[in-house]
């Protein structure tokens, strides 16, 4: 059987079907190390594009590929949030503005809850009396 077995699998999801009379696609053997001298050496599809990072198969610390230098990172796209797109949209002011006006709707329905709780009330009283 192949060493390609994925980590965690169970009986079920391993094929016993024996390799032999197998021919694989072709593949190259690329060797990692790990921070603790273990060696892992894992088997990729000559195609592959092979990581450059891998997980140590003894100790799962993160190994390096020997056979090559560290890719340049990538330019990390910094993280637009919400509140950088709302701030494209409109200006603070123009946002103040918008919080003046919701906070008024929400005032005069509070001032209309409560005159309503008022009148309920003073009615239950008259009935009471
Ligand atoms: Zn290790």
């Amino acid at each position: 059987m192949s060493d390609r077995v994925l980590r965690g699998s169970r009986l079920g999801s391993v094929s016993y079907e024996s390799d032999r009379h197998t021919e694989f696609a072709p593949r190259s053997l690329t060797s990692y190390a790990c921070p603790h001298g273990h060696e892992t050496a894992v088997p990729f599809a000559a195609e592959a594009d092979i990581p450059y990072n891998w997980e140590c198969k003894v100790c799962g610390a993160p190994a390096v590929r020997r056979d090559a230098e560290e890719p340049e990172a990538k330019a990390v796209k910094p993280v637009r949030t919400h509140w950088d797109m709302l701030l494209e949209r409109r200006s603070i002011a123009e946002l103040e503005e918008v919080l003046a006006e919701r906070l008024a709707v929400l005032h005069e329905h509070q001032g209309q809850v409560k005159a309503q709780l008022k009148a309920e009330a003073a009615k239950a009283r008259k009935q009471s009396a």
